[in-house]
């Protein structure tokens, strides 16, 4: 299995990959050896990976209730008896939560201090949970390198004001989304965007990156802020083309469009 190691402010973080094409986190503590499993798509896969590096899954955050993100959620509690953070909105669709948070609710990895970011639009209650100590923020399916996930239960307004937080958190933030889609995004990006020399130069990145067999996840933000165009709907090229001027139409159109691209 392919995997990676990154290791920052104290917090190391390990990726792998599951299901068909998830991803699978575990972060953790090295002060206080607490380690997070960020959500829950294959419990033998995350805790066969926890067990391999000699790490106890104390904690599991699930940023939303797909059976991807929180269906080995059972299996992991019974194998190691950790607390289990979800998504209050979400509550009576996710199994064993013990406790259901919010934005802005108390979460902490060791003494790194969490913060819970609402990310809802791919579903109503999704989160973020960011640790600024490690410059890492686990976003799952509602924000994606060159792209953002699919509106399957938000709307246009509520999402576009998600990806709004998103981009407000530090520049050099290391984002861990959950999926491995990032060539199918950025053909629509370029297609979008196809005068962003900065956008071109990711693009050709992408490709060879992709051609190797390794990952683009994570991606950093400051790289999607000039890039992303779900991130840009309100730059006046994009949203002039795409919204007539109105940030949350062209976000509309452009997540429409991203359906039948
Ligand atoms: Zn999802």
């Amino acid at each position: 299995m392919k995997t990676a190691f990154q290791s920052q402010g104290g917090i190391q973080i390990h990726q792998f990959e599951c299901l068909s094409d998830n991803y699978g986190f575990l972060a953790r503590d090295e002060a206080s050896g607490e380690v997070v499993c960020i959500d829950t798509p294959d419990a033998d896969a995350c805790l066969g990976e926890a067990r391999r590096l000699g790490w106890t899954i104390t904690q599991v955050w699930n940023t939303h209730w797909h059976p991807d993100h929180a269906g080995g959620n059972y299996a992991i509690k019974a194998a190691t008896d950790c607390r289990i953070y979800a998504p209050l909105l979400e509550l009576d669709r996710i199994e064993c939560v013990d406790y259901p948070v919010s934005a802005g609710s108390p979460l902490l990895v060791g003494d790194n201090l969490v913060d819970i970011i609402d990310v809802g639009g791919h579903t109503l209650g999704h989160l973020a949970f960011h640790i600024p100590a490690a410059k890492a923020v686990f976003v799952g399916d509602a924000l994606f390198p060159l792209g953002c996930g699919r509106m399957f239960e938000g709307d246009p307004d509520q999402f576009w004001a998600s990806l709004k937080r998103l981009r407000q958190l530090p520049p050099e933030s290391l984002m861990y989304s959950s999926h491995e889609y990032t060539l199918s995004n950025a053909l629509f990006a370029i297609h979008v965007d196809p005068d962003n020399a900065e956008l071109c130069r990711y693009v050709h990145d992408v490709q060879t990156l992709r051609e190797r067999g390794s990952w683009t996840v994570p991606a950093v933000l400051c790289r999607e802020l000039v890039c992303n165009p779900f991130l840009r709907a309100d730059d006046p090229i994009i949203s002039a083309h795409w919204g007539a001027g109105n940030d949350v139409a062209a976000f509309a159109a452009l997540r429409k469009a991203k359906d039948i691209f």
